[in-house]
């Protein structure tokens, strides 16, 4: 995928201070949960672990994995995790909704940081979102207009 290869590549890719990713940091990991950085992980991988509270990330050097880690604390903020001490069916709305809603999320944060969003980040973003609103639709789930609308305003900052 192309998106992937520019982002693996680097393109437009800006190397943070340690001071800047440690503010960053205090600023926004939730309340109550830890984060792991990964070596092994690439810069658009990220993952959520519920009851554990744990999120872990790629290493946090940069815009590309500063934006990973907005997205899972997207998903902790905007209460996907409400649930999943319910048993099988977890999710409180469906899955395109949620990815859209953290997506979201780490683009706004990121604009208010004024991080630097690249064109490749912005097409996974979409195609993200558009994995989970395929399967949604195979479950007959409607897909939201509001995430469709949204998607398309995503734009990157340069
Ligand atoms: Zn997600």
């Amino acid at each position: 995928m192309k998106w992937r290869d520019e982002i693996r590549k680097g393109k437009g890719r800006v190397i943070l201070s340690e001071q800047r990713v440690r503010a960053l940091v205090a600023r926004y990991r939730p309340h109550g949960w830890r984060i792991h950085q990964k070596s092994n992980m690439p810069y658009y991988d990220g993952l959520s672990h519920y009851p554990e509270q744990i999120i872990e990330v790629p290493l946090l050097v940069c815009n590309f994995s500063i934006f990973t880690l907005f997205h899972e604390v997207g998903h902790v903020n905007r209460g996907h995790f409400a649930n999943w001490d319910r048993g099988d069916h977890p999710r409180t709305i469906p899955g395109h909704v949620e990815e859209y809603e953290a997506e979201n999320y780490a683009y706004h944060l990121m604009r208010a940081e004024a991080l630097p969003m690249t064109a490749a980040m912005v097409v996974a973003m979409r195609w993200n979102v558009g994995i989970y609103a395929r399967h949604d639709k195979w479950l007959d789930i409607p897909l939201m207009p509001y995430c469709i609308r949204g998607m398309r305003r995503w734009r990157a900052s340069n």
